[in-house]
């Protein structure tokens, strides 16, 4: 906890580099929150919102893309 707080234009040039081999990459404990929804892989619609330790969830009921109807892998409850 003495550390300094890691800089987000750090965190988002990781991001950048994470996306072009992984899906849903997202920040977390930022102060914007640019950096912390998970968009479609493939339309990038807003799935899942992430704010201030709360979160919304923009899936269809088949975890899906509820534009494009592409699957986000993952647990969503
Ligand atoms: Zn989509």
């Amino acid at each position: 906890m003495i550390a300094p707080a890691t800089k987000t234009e750090h965190i988002a040039s990781a991001i950048k580099v994470f996306k072009e081999s992984l899906v849903n990459v997202y920040g977390g404990n930022l102060p914007v929150s640019d950096f912390m929804d998970t968009l479609c892989r493939s339309c990038g619609t807003r799935l899942i919102a992430r704010t201030h330790g709360k979160t919304q969830n923009f899936l269809n009921g088949e975890g899906s893309c509820p534009q494009c109807g592409t699957k986000a892998y993952g647990v969503y409850a």
